[in-house]
């Protein structure tokens, strides 16, 4: 059996995560008056018309970062939130790059054929929303309850993560999970961004990241307890020259050798520029 549409799942009251053929997630919170859409996917589908099957209410469009496979549907839309920081990456972002991307991850969690998907789903982008700038701290306010903005650089310099207080939810984008690729700044800018949201860890129990069920694994719905701390104990050990690597690769992905380390949950993985093989 395989898929050929993206899979939507009700994952708490008036919160819905669309999985866009394993490739990405895609959050719908509804209020009473409002609804805010979080990411809009690789592209490979047409997100905004399942925005609009889920929810009737008008709604705002925000990204959690520029990255391909969160900014890559954003052309349906017409008004899309971003953090300044993010804004060229996503607007430089190819149709080939989306297409090598899908290629990549097909199959890199459980069986290659569960998602119906192919370089044929991508279409050009013919436009780019109109672009408003996110900050941290931010809200937006959707009736019976207020979503706040938390910005968490680290994966990329505009990354931004997303609290439900009514719902107790956490949207972290690729910020704050199981597998944290430090991409912009190192490890002390995502340090600074974990703490912040260490400070407001009284508002959320759960912690949803940008890649629920993560390729056709189904493992990741939300992610372990731990995450936040684990992630913050990780970057400490690491600038404290006390983390040892498990693996030293060379990353087309973050343009440079890059090193991991595991700690509880996590796994992180940085930059460590000048290094030799
Ligand atoms: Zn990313």
């Amino acid at each position: 059996m395989s898929f050929n549409e993206p899979i939507l799942l009700e994952i708490a009251g008036g919160v819905y995560a669309v999985n866009e053929f394993g490739l990405a997630t895609v959050f719908v919170v509804e209020g009473t008056q409002r609804a805010l859409v979080i990411d809009t996917g690789m592209g490979y589908c047409d997100m905004r018309a399942i925005v609009e099957k889920i929810t009737a209410k008008p709604y705002t469009v925000v990204l959690t970062h520029g990255h391909l496979d969160h900014a890559g549907g954003w052309d349906l839309f017409d008004e899309v939130w971003l953090h300044p920081a993010d804004r060229e990456r996503a607007e430089c972002v190819t149709a080939a790059e989306r297409i090598a991307s899908g290629q990549r991850m097909r199959g890199l969690e459980g069986d290659p054929d569960t998602w119906d998907y192919g370089p044929e789903n991508v279409r050009e982008w013919k436009r780019l929303p109109k672009i408003r700038d996110l900050a941290d701290g931010m809200e937006f306010d959707l009736g019976d309850r207020k979503i706040i903005c938390v910005h968490t650089p680290g994966h990329s310099a505009g990354s931004c993560s997303f609290i439900d207080p009514a719902r107790r939810l956490l949207f972290s984008g690729d910020a704050c999970n199981v597998s944290l690729r430090v991409t912009d700044g190192g490890p002390e800018t995502a340090l600074k961004g974990l703490m912040r949201l260490k400070t407001l860890e009284g508002l959320f129990d759960r912690n949803f990241n940008g890649h629920m069920a993560y390729a056709s694994g189904m493992t990741h719905i939300s992610m372990p307890q731990t995450t936040l701390d684990d992630c913050i104990a990780a970057m400490r050990l690491i600038l404290d020259g006390k983390a040892k690597p498990v693996t030293r690769t060379w990353s087309k992905y973050s343009g440079g050798w890059t090193a991991s380390f595991i700690y509880g949950a996590v796994t992180v993985t940085w930059r460590v520029d000048g290094e030799e093989a």
